[in-house]
């Protein structure tokens, strides 16, 4: 409390917060200049530090310039309360959901301003009664504190630094930089204790190790395996914002396996087990993710919905064949099989509702793609959700779940002209519209909706 207070009178005039224990590294020991800065993020400090306040850029942004590569997005952290960050920008808003931070934007990038917290080791009377469940979760996370305070409540060793423009200095806290040269991933404090703080610790951990290509360091890596569990206690929506950002971050097949190895899938996405295992689901989802890895690295749109309407694919699959071999029709065993898996997911995973009609639609044309005869190829082609259906029927070529001629045949077709187009159209073999007293003998006609 003391040092908090002394900090508070003193710190704005240190340049330096040298008993702090932070090593202060000039531009020729990291190399980030201050014109890699976003605009805004340099912007935001300046304003900052006009007032009279710290700001920092801090976290994944400082890391990834150190890395080299370009960073998504810019974090900026400060010793302002949020109520003096919001004064300060006229186009800013108070953000509080876990803690409270600022929005604050320029044009069409958005800086996230968060005020230093404390809550990393215990160092004073009162943060003895922070608030745990009964392993150790932190319930409650948000003390203001010193920028050491900050460091120490952050996750891994590179993610707690913090860049200077004014001086392009790097704050550097628990060795960070050295550990970004090495590539590796090492908890701040004793990693059992900060996994029971946040268990969502350890989906981060396979996530950036995955997202960075570094390897997790042996002791923060270690109690991981026992700990998995603990995922069981996490809100199921953080959990599902966590597999998002595995799945959205342009290494999401890495992420997958690493997830995998470490027993984390379990508490994250239980459905791996069943489509790894599984020759033809991993043959799929591997051609998913290695697609949607693609995209994003060359700055394509990818939509959740697609992406989970993939992983959930080998099951839907699975149980529409399962359904027709009892005697069902292909379309309505397609449909009820959909809902089976969206129902069973719920429990599990929580893909939000709102992706539903999308999954639903994508799968639902799939059998579709099948029909190359009269009307019905043009009838898809208008359909407002035929480019991600195509995508996605591309991908079961990809795996071998339909033949490849059929991606090709819809690759040409799409592109060709009215003549070229009439000349591809295949004699129609689906089925024709049902006629009502004609009933279908079991198991006949089922074939041609997905070939195996
Ligand atoms: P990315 O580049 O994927 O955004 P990131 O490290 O910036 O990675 P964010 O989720 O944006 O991840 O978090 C910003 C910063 O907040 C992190 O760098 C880290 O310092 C801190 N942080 C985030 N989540 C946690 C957590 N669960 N426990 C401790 N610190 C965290
Ligand atoms: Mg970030």
């Amino acid at each position: 409390m003391i040092r908090r207070i002394i900090d508070k009178v003193f710190g704005r005039k240190k340049s330096r917060p040298t008993q702090s224990g932070a090593q202060i590294l000039p531009v020729s020991a990291h190399g980030i200049c201050r014109d890699q800065l976003d605009d805004c993020a340099l912007k935001t400090c300046e304003t900052l530090a006009q007032a009279g306040f710290k700001g920092y850029v801090v976290g994944g942004a400082v890391r990834d310039l150190l890395l080299g590569k370009t960073p998504k997005d810019f974090d900026v952290a400060t010793d302002a309360t949020p109520e003096q960050v919001r004064k300060l920008f006229r186009r800013s808003r108070i953000i509080g959901r876990r803690f409270q931070i600022v929005h604050v934007m320029c044009g069409r990038v958005t800086i996230e301003v968060t005020t230093f917290r404390a809550n990393g080791e215990k160092e004073t009377e009162d943060e003895d009664d922070r608030p745990t469940d009964e392993h150790g979760r932190l319930l409650s996370d948000n003390v203001f504190g010193s920028m050491g305070d900050d460091a120490a409540r952050r996750d891994f060793t590179i993610n707690a630094l913090y860049y200077d423009p004014a001086r392009e200095e790097v704050h550097d806290y628990f060795g960070g930089v050295a550990d970004c040269k090495a590539r590796t991933l090492r908890m701040i404090g004793i990693p059992e204790t900060r996994y029971r703080e946040d268990p969502v610790r350890m989906l981060r951990a396979a996530r950036l190790a995955a997202k960075l290509d570094f390897h997790i360091d042996e002791a923060t890596r270690r109690p991981v395996a026992s700990l998995a569990p603990l995922l069981a206690n996490i809100p199921r929506a953080r959990i599902f914002d966590e597999a998002l950002k595995l799945l959205l971050s342009g290494h999401a097949l890495r992420g997958v396996h690493q997830l995998r190895a470490e027993g984390l899938h379990h508490g994250m996405l239980p459905l791996l087990d069943t489509i790894l295992d599984d020759p033809s689901g991993e043959r799929f989802i591997t051609a998913a993710l290695k697609n949607t890895d693609a995209r994003i690295q060359s700055d394509r749109p990818s939509s959740p919905a697609f992406l989970f309407g993939a992983l959930l694919w080998p099951q839907v699959q699975k149980r529409w064949h399962e359904l027709e071999a009892t005697g069902e029709k292909p379309q309505p065993a397609l449909f009820t099989a959909m809902d089976e898996v969206l129902d069973a997911q719920r429990g599990q995973l929580a893909i939000p509702r709102r992706y539903d009609g999308m999954m639903k639609e994508i799968w639902a044309l799939q059998p579709r793609f099948e029909q190359r005869g009269g009307q019905r190829p043009y009838r898809l082609l208008e359909h407002p959700r035929f480019r991600a259906a195509y995508d996605f029927m591309l991908l079961r070529a990809e795996a071998g779940e339909v033949p490849a001629e059929l991606g090709e045949w819809w690759t040409r077709f799409q592109d060709a002209d009215e003549d070229e187009r009439a000349s591809m159209l295949v004699t129609d073999s689906s089925p024709k519209p049902r006629r009502r007293r004609k009933r279908r003998k079991p198991g006949e006609g089922t074939a041609e909706a997905l070939p195996a």
